[in-house]
Order: C-alpha cells, then sequence, then structure tokens
C-alpha cells in the first residue's frame, strides 16, 4: 500500500490540500495536478507538484505515461451555486467536459481507480430529512447538474471500461487541519464560518444572515457542517477499498446534525469572544431550509467515524487557522 502513487487533482485548494497532507501522513507518494485558478502553490504540503489544468490532454498524456498512478482523487472544480447561474459554461466545461478529458487519459492509461468530490447539491430541494444516498437527484443549478453529470458518466465508464470509483458527497466542508498549516482560503469567500470568522478577525465589520423567515425553529437556513478532515479520512478509506479490489460506490459525508445560521454565528462568538455583529439580510436565491446528511451508509460499509462531531471543535480548528491569515492580509 505504502508504494501507491495518488494523483490529486485540485490538491491546491481547501479540500484537496487537507487530502495531500493526509495522503503524504498515511504513507503514500502524492503528486497535485492543479492549476492555481483557485488554489495555492504553498497550501501543498509535500510530494510533486504539477501546475496544469485536467482538461490538458498533452499534460495527461506525459503525466501518466511517466508515472504510475494507483488511484486518482479528483478535488478540482468550481464549487459556487451563484456564479454557476450566472456563468453556466465556465462549470459545464470545467467540472464536466475537463473531467472526462481526465477520464479518458486514465483509461487510455489503465488507470481504473477515481475518488470523486460530489456534492449534497446532486439533490437540489430535499423532499425528506435526513438526505440518504437514494434520496431523488434533481439538483436545482449548474453546479449540482455538473456534478450529477459526473457521477453519470463513472457509471457508465464503469460498465464500458471497468473504472471503479467512489462519489464522496459532501456536505457543508469547513474547519482546517489541527496542525494549523493550511485551512480554508478563498479570495472570494462566500462560504458562512470563514465569514463569520473574518468579522471576528475585524477583516469584515458584519456578517449579513441571509433569510429569517425559513420554517426553521429560529427563521434561518440549517446546513450539516462535516471537517475537512473527517471528510479526508473518508477519502483514505474509500481509497483503500478501491486498493483492495472494492467496487463503485456513492456515499454521502455529513454528520446527521444541522446548525441554523444564527447558532453557527452564536458559536462563534462562543469560541472568539468577539461580538460578531450580524446583520438579517434577504434570501440568498437557491438556498434550501434545511440539508441534513444520513451519512449511515460509509459508517457501515467502510467503517468511517467521524473525529469532529461537535460544530464548536470545527470552528475552534477554523479559527485557529483565520487568526493566522489575518496577520497576513
Ligand atoms: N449564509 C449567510 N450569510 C453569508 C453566507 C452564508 O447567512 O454571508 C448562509 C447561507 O444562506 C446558507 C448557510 O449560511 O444557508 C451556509 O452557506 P454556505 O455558503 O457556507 O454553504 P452552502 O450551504 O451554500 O453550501
Amino acid at each position: 500500500m505504502k508504494n501507491e502513487k495518488i494523483l490529486v487533482v485540485g490538491g491546491a485548494g481547501y479540500i484537496g490540500s487537507h487530502m495531500v497532507k493526509d495522503l503524504l501522513d498515511s504513507g503514500y507518494a502524492v503528486i497535485t495536478l492543479d492549476d492555481l485558478s483557485t488554489g495555492h502553490r504553498e497550501l501543498v504540503t509535500g510530494g510533486e507538484f504539477i501546475e496544469g489544468g485536467l482538461g490538458d490532454r498533452v499534460l495527461l498524456e506525459r503525466l501518466f505515461s511517466t508515472h504510475k498512478i494507483s488511484a486518482v482523487m479528483h478535488f478540482a472544480a468550481f464549487s459556487l451555486v451563484g456564479e454557476s447561474v450566472e456563468e453556466p459554461l465556465k462549470y459545464y466545461r470545467n467540472n464536466m467536459a475537463a473531467t472526462a478529458e481526465l477520464l479518458d487519459s486514465m483509461i487510455r492509461h489503465n488507470v481504473t481507480r477515481f475518488i470523486f468530490s460530489s456534492t449534497a447539491a446532486v439533490y437540489g430541494e430535499p423532499v425528506e430529512i435526513p438526505i440518504t444516498e437514494n434520496h431523488p437527484r434533481n439538483p436545482t443549478n449548474p453546479y449540482g447538474k455538473s456534478k450529477i453529470a459526473v457521477e453519470r458518466m463513472l457509471k457508465d465508464c464503469d460498465f464500458a471500461y471497468g473504472l471503479k470509483y467512489i462519489s464522496l458527497r459532501y456536505f457543508n466542508a469547513s474547519g482546517a487541519d489541527e496542525s494549523g498549516k493550511i485551512g480554508e482560503r478563498h479570495s472570494n469567500e462566500t462560504h458562512l464560518i470563514p465569514l463569520v470568522l473574518e468579522v471576528a478577525t475585524g477583516q469584515r465589520e458584519n456578517i449579513k444572515i441571509f433569510g429569517t423567515s425559513y420554517p426553521t425553529p429560529d427563521g434561518t437556513c440549517i446546513r450539516d457542517y462535516i471537517h475537512v478532515s473527517d471528510l479526508t479520512k473518508a477519502h483514505l478509506l474509500a481509497l483503500n477499498a478501491l486498493l483492495s479490489g472494492g467496487d463503485s460506490e456513492a456515499y454521502n459525508l455529513g454528520n446527521n446534525r444541522g446548525y441554523s445560521v444564527r447558532e453557527v454565528i452564536e458559536l462563534a462568538r462562543k469560541v472568539t469572544g468577539k461580538p460578531i455583529p450580524a446583520i438579517e439580510a434577504d434570501k440568498r436565491p437557491g438556498d434550501p431550509a434545511v440539508l441534513i446528511a444520513g451519512s449511515d451508509k460509509i459508517k457501515k460499509a467502510l467503517g468511517w467515524k467521524p473525529d469532529y462531531e461537535d460544530l464548536e471543535t470545527i470552528i475552534k480548528t477554523a479559527w485557529v487557522w483565520h487568526q493566522k491569515e489575518a496577520t497576513y492580509t
């Protein structure tokens, strides 16, 4: 197992950089491929780094010819719902078409194990909570549609070429590696927890609460936050399953527990000791009221067990990182 070489596409991004670190810590050899469109070179803590895109046929040809890759993990997607509505082709080109190029190169070089970062957005508006893997898949935006398109592509590739894949459908990724060396860095931040913590560091004046009349106990949206290291832990189990001859699968990754926007802000006040002013604002188009994962399938099948089930602890890890980040900006 330890001599296996893993290609991490998008390894300079938030979740990808945590994956690279955890693969290296587990003894794997790692190659990161990232075009740095949203990633950061300095977040890649080791292994080999190649700058380039996953749709670059020539580069992929060279990469797969010169390295014996045991499996590919794919984190290199655009992931902003609002942007995907305004610029759908950017999402279909990068998330879907470029992934087809990557899979094509893999198949031609007989690399047949693939772990895919999918999303809760593939389910669309929930018809039941918690959302299990059998929930209907009716994505409501181009981001979710581009991800479900890849999941379908993977199924067809399994049938046609014997590709074995595991799709991991993330709920709300959050937190930072315990080392404090890597964490979430987006140039145009839109996610709740980093924004709230940027208010705590003084980089922003306030946090806007998008909608206060949802059918939830306090009127704000409820989400299921999962620590980034619990995501990477699930990837390691999925990798192990595929390398041991396991079959293709799709699993949810969440904590089976929801927190409202107001609860997130309150916990961040507790963790940081800062007032964190919040102002009530209009709903953000396309936000479902409640998203909570049912993640029993991966617990039973792969023995996954999250280490960070409690949101206060998740926010603490993010706070260590954001305080450091604030000193550089
Ligand atoms: N949210 C908010 N204010 C912000 C950013 C997000 O109230 O400045 C809300 C958003 O409407 C959603 C929740 O926080 O209900 C989580 O949003 P995020 O963008 O972090 O993740 P998403 O659930 O969209 O993947």
